[in-house]
């Protein structure tokens, strides 16, 4: 299952000249294109939105619950308004995260790491849906738009389909062990 962040009335993060577009429209146009190279791939996938729309964290919670998916990828970018240095891609899982989430992590970030894409490592967040369901769960926070630099990269629509065949490489390789 894939869960790009915020959507319709919550646009997410987008610090004045940033990028083009919100946080919300980058992160859906980064889960449909992983979600097109799993599908390739015979990997079946459920996405929480694929449009405009805004489902709450309950809602999403619940699709996870009810999808019985092997894993769960929320996609969303970060900012830091205090330190505009930081920089790179971050892989979330619950503080209390099982093994089978923590795996999943590190297939992400090795794949990202293969690709030659910054990364920050896995962090462990309290995030409601990491939280509030039972399914296998990673969040990524696919670079800062506070940083010019990631931001002119999140701008790129061949830097999204990168990071986008990066993710879905490890969630492919997580899935075939
Ligand atoms: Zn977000």
């Amino acid at each position: 299952m894939l869960d790009p962040g915020h959507g319709g009335k919550d646009a997410g993060t987008w610090p004045r000249h940033s990028t083009t577009y919100p946080e919300k429209t980058l992160v859906l146009d980064i889960a449909k294109q992983i979600g097109q190279i799993l599908v390739a791939r015979n990997v079946r996938v459920i996405m929480t939105r694929t449009s405009d729309v805004y489902p709450s964290l309950e809602q999403r919670s619940v699709m996870a619950d009810r999808s019985g998916a092997d894993l769960f990828v929320s996609i969303h970018v970060n900012s830091a308004p205090r330190n505009r240095s930081a920089s790179g891609v971050e892989a979330h899982i619950y503080s209390q995260a099982t093994s089978t989430s923590s795996r999943a992590a590190q297939c992400i970030v090795a794949a990202l790491k293969r690709s030659g894409i910054e990364t920050r490592g896995i962090r462990r967040s309290d995030f409601h849906v990491l939280r509030e369901h039972s399914r296998p769960a990673v969040l990524m926070e696919c670079g800062f738009l506070t940083n010019p630099q990631d931001a002119a990269a999140l701008d790129n629509g061949a830097y999204r389909a990168k990071l986008a065949a990066a993710i879905a490489e490890g969630i492919t390789n997580f899935l075939a062990r």
